[in-house]
């Protein structure tokens, strides 16, 4: 031990002496500390009278232990009220009745000394893990809800993913480097947050909707494998599960091909498992956009079970039935050994169909018998070979039933993608300790946007054209595939990214085609054609989005009680009440002039 070390280590044992708060925590104890004297500390989670005794529960946030008040002190137990901080010196002994279901619950404490650290006010939801607190309740009481076992766990989870997280990239060089937050926008198809610069009147900041140029930058800087657990702000009108800042995993590799940016991240999704969950995953299929929306009808495909898409317009076509006939595209899934699904359940899919969220006109079925003989609901136009020759062609057997929606490509499409994860989520086919990944690849460059009458990039400005596809650029953009690629896990979409343009010419060209002058392109992004030309090598990266990952680890739909302090559905943050309005000074300061509402 060098004698500074010595002295470091005396300090710390010198301060630990003297602020002994607690010898241990409320989850340590076991039976082999039985008879030493422990001092603990803790919220009160509940006191029950026996007899002349009160058994008290002690919390934090490694377990719970029991007290013990005799006689003597338990006039002090019956003071205490739920959520009390209190102070306990005392004895542990062996429980005569064992609690089988908490890791302390094999001994107790006989209390000899008390303190009241704090008095608590009757908490407005009980802290339990099946609280009776509603939503708007236990946001408005954010740090009483943190308390709750099922939060803690989940920002355990998120703490241990981003710590591994961390280790993997390390390990294979990444280097974490922070980005700024106050910034110019970045065109990612959000509105920016802005803030407002007082040093610069009349001039304002964009809050980063991703670090998306900067780590661009940084790979011209020779940083060749960049990430950051950053957080990441976009003003959109908040669908259910949104948060206005969130969390991404933000990654950037220089030399390298997609199938190097796949692989790497593939193996990250690989050790998460393995050292988070201790599974192995099975499988990482790769599947192309046109493949997932041929066989999905959607870029983000649910591969834990079947029910792929069936194109059968050849033969349904032509036999009198109009509405086939009409329609540009006839598309069957078989539900597997359903044919015995009752006249009701067929309506209510029916039913389910013509909601107007999925906006189909009407279901055909076809039910595969297990006598060997066939019943549609189209019986009228097709005869038994007719609706053979349906089974046939989609592998449907006897037991089965086959469900049929026709119409335009696109809408078809994504009607099936809506019916075919309903009626896997009524089977029970969704199961959540399964885990299926894929990377889908291939994206369109560019997609149409109706109400601008113009492309807008899919996945941002600065994703590359597939060279094979560049020639298409000016005379069919629609058409160009762009080296981009998203990671989807169970149905959702978990991350994406894309190698990038890194040469200035074809990077102008994009601008070009996205609408923007060759002047508003130099305003906004001439750092970035600059850049470019100072010897950018070629790059990629991707970004996962953090918070879905740990509600995915998690088991858990949403992403809200994976973040210690959210907001609500229409953006406000209920404990702080932020958004809030701010003094006429500061606002004169900022030279911003607010009209009454
Ligand atoms: N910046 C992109 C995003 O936030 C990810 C990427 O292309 O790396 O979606």
């Amino acid at each position: 031990m060098t004698v500074y070390s010595f002295i470091f280590y005396l300090t710390f044992a010198f301060q630990k002496f003297i602020i002994m708060y607690r010898t241990h925590t409320n989850g340590e104890l076991r039976l082999n500390n039985v008879n030493e004297q422990v001092t603990l500390c803790g919220w009160v989670q509940k006191a029950r009278e026996m007899g002349a005794m009160t058994f008290v529960d002690i919390r934090d946030r490694y377990g719970i232990t029991q007290l013990v008040f005799d006689e003597e002190h338990t006039k002090i137990a019956k003071s205490l009220g739920r959520e009390d901080v209190i102070q306990i010196t005392g004895k542990v002994i062996e429980r005569e009745s064992k609690n089988k279901n908490i890791p302390t619950g094999e001994i107790e404490i006989i209390v000899e000394k008390f303190t009241l650290l704090n008095k608590s006010k009757t908490p407005p939801f009980t802290i339990e893990d099946k609280t009776d607190g509603g939503e708007e309740l236990r946001m408005q009481y954010r740090y009483l809800d943190l308390r709750r076992n099922p939060i803690r766990k989940n920002l355990e989870l998120r703490h241990k993913l981003s710590i591994e997280v961390r280790k993997y990239l390390d390990a294979i060089d990444f280097l974490e480097i922070e980005t700024p937050y106050l910034i110019k926008s970045t065109p990612e198809g959000a509105r920016d947050f802005v803030v407002p610069s007082r040093m610069n009147p009349g001039q304002f900041y964009a809050l980063p909707q991703s670090p998306q140029t900067f780590k661009q930058l940084l790979m011209v800087s020779g940083y060749d494998r960049y990430y950051q657990i950053v957080r990441c702000f976009r003003d959109e009108d908040l669908r259910a599960d949104r948060q206005p800042e969130f969390t991404q995993i933000d990654c950037e590799m220089a030399f390298v091909e997609q199938e190097d940016i796949l692989n790497t991240f593939e193996g990250m999704m690989d050790y998460l498992f393995k050292k988070v969950k201790n599974i192995e995953l099975k499988q990482f299929p790769r599947m192309s956009y046109a493949d997932a929306m041929k066989n999905y009808g959607c870029d983000k495909p649910d591969i834990r079970f079947g029910m792929t898409f069936n194109y059968i317009d050849a033969i349904t076509k032509n036999k009198g039935f109009n509405v086939f006939d009409s329609a540009e595209t006839v598309i069957a899934i078989v539900a597997e050994d359903c044919a015995s699904f009752t006249r009701k359940q067929l309506d209510a899919l029916t039913d389910y169909v013509k909601r107007p969220q999925v906006g189909a006109k009407g279901l055909v079925y076809l039910r595969c018998n297990e006598d060997g003989t066939y019943k549609s609901s189209v019986d009228k136009f097709y005869n038994e070979p007719d609706l053979k020759t349906w089974a046939e062609k989609c592998n449907a057997k006897a037991g089965d039933l086959m469900l049929v929606l026709s119409g335009d490509l696109a809408a078809t499409q994504k009607q099936m993608n809506d019916l075919r994860l309903h009626l896997a989520n009524e089977l029970g086919l969704r199961n959540p300790n399964e885990y299926a990944p894929l990377w889908v690849y291939d994206f369109p460059l560019l997609e149409w946007d109706e109400e601008s009458g113009r492309y807008h990039a899919m996945h941002h400005p600065f994703t590359s054209p597939k060279t094979e596809d560049l020639h298409l650029l000016e005379t069919d953009p629609g058409k160009v595939r762009a080296n981009a690629y998203d990671l989807v896990l169970n149905g959702t979409e978990i991350g994406g990214g894309s190698i990038r343009i890194h040469d200035r010419a074809v990077q102008s060209r994009m601008f070009d085609l996205l609408g923007f002058t060759k002047e508003e392109a130099q305003a906004q992004f001439g750092f970035l054609l600059n850049a470019f030309e100072y010897g950018a090598p070629p790059h990629g990266g991707i970004a996962l989005g953090f918070d879905r990952l740990c509600a995915l680890f998690g088991g858990q739909e949403t992403i809200r009680d994976f973040i210690a302090f959210p907001k609500n559905n229409n953006g406000r943050d209920v404990m702080i009440d932020a958004p809030a309005t701010i003094d006429k000074k500061q606002l004169d300061e900022l030279f911003i002039d607010v009209k009454e509402l």
